[in-house]
């Protein structure tokens, strides 16, 4: 396995988001006076930016998450900030979920490094350690949080695609439970089945090691009593959750993903449909390759009544069908990981038609 690395420092519990004051203070001084923070736009209206300690010198950019995070979008936050001679940040803090932690990382990398966010698309390309990262996820499922990549879609190339890179990594993070508390049931569910797969993926993997296999079972112990039980959103489930997904995160640092998640990338970049609910759809039709996991994700969609769209995909293009066809087969790494060098000669165009037929 590759050498890993985790994020540095953690604080767990609720309330903990009232401690962001002292982090934060620590990186403020004569030379970096300002903050940059990036919160998910559902912030705007919810009273939480009151609860930062704001400077005159700060700077709130509210990320907008209708659409995940593309690489014109990065650029342009970053153009404006770097227009903003007056500022010598001294960290960005990041407040939201994927899309708004991963905004941050890449802010915090480009601001440190010349060019622009597709520059540093792929692994290891980033050569200056960014700013100075605090992550406080509001909704749990991802792993971004704990992961060594900021996942963009560079709708020129037609990919989504990370920056991999050990300067991706958060230097602190803030886990509140409290502050999932407002996320709606279904996204709730949408994203917080991210953990669930990512581990059910790299579970059945061919490259597998003992560290990420801990990371992964941990995780999905974790999301199973979550999303089996009565009631998914009790202040102990969110709690879970938000552990389940720190732990998700960290296993991906030391193994891939599988089947799903490159049917989901493909629905994202072509069809704009959001990561977790992309993935819930991209699991009804896995049985063939994940027949047991499949079963308890039934089980798991029952217990909380939660809603999975069907039937989106019947008549889509031929040209759209060749969009999601291509953009699928190019993740070269989790198709192998999960079916083995021959992935193409199992993935046919046709098999991949039929199977967002069936979806
Ligand atoms: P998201 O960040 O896109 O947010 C989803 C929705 O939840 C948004 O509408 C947002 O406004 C809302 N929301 C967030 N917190 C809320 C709260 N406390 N109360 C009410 N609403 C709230 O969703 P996500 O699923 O966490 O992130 C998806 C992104 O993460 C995708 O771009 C995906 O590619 C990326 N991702 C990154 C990694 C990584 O390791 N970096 C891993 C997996 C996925
Ligand atoms: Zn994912």
């Amino acid at each position: 396995m590759r050498n890993c690395k985790n994020v540095l420092h953690y604080i767990f519990g609720q309330g903990s988001f009232n401690q962001v004051e002292s982090f934060v203070t620590r990186k403020r001084n004569a030379e970096n006076k300002s903050i940059i923070y990036c919160l998910d736009h559902y912030f705007k209206n919810n009273g939480l930016a009151n609860r930062l300690p704001l400077s005159d010198w700060d700077q709130v950019i509210y990320v907008d998450t209708s659409k995940e995070p593309f690489t014109p979008y990065i650029n342009t936050i970053v153009k404006g900030l770097r227009e903003e001679q007056r500022l010598k940040p001294g960290a960005v803090v990041g407040i939201g979920g994927g899309s708004t932690l991963d905004t941050a990382k890449a802010v915090s990398i480009l601001l440190t490094n010349t060019g622009w966010a597709e520059d540093y698309q792929g692994w290891d390309l980033v050569k200056n350690p960014g700013l100075y990262m605090i992550g406080i996820p509001s909704i749990s499922g991802t792993g971004a949080e704990s992961s060594r990549t900021c996942v963009m879609i560079n709708p020129e190339r037609g990919i989504k695609l990370g920056m991999n890179s050990d300067y991706s990594v958060f230097d602190q993070l803030i886990l509140d439970p409290e502050l999932t508390s407002t996320v709606p049931r279904n996204q709730y569910f949408y994203t917080g089945l991210d953990t669930y797969i990512h581990c059910l993926e790299s579970l059945n993997g061919r490259y597998r090691n003992a560290i990420g296999d801990a990371f992964s079972q941990q995780a999905m112990l974790l999301s199973k009593e979550v999303f089996l039980s009565e009631d998914m959103l009790s202040e102990e489930n969110r709690a879970k959750l938000m552990v389940a997904s720190y732990l998700g995160g960290c296993a991906i640092a030391s193994s891939y993903v599988g089947v799903v998640h490159p049917f989901s990338a493909g629905l994202g970049v072509v069809l704009g449909i959001h990561h977790g609910l992309a993935n819930c759809l991209v699991m009804t039709v896995m049985d063939e390759f994940y027949p047991k996991e499949v079963e308890i994700f039934w089980e798991m969609v029952e217990e909380q009544q939660v809603e999975i769209p069907r039937g989106l995909f019947k008549n889509l293009t031929e040209t759209q069908y060749d969009k999601l066809y291509n953009s699928i087969i190019v993740h070269e790494k989790p198709l192998a990981n999960a079916l083995g060098d021959n992935f193409r000669d199992i993935l046919t165009k046709e098999k991949v038609v039929k199977i967002f037929m069936a979806m």
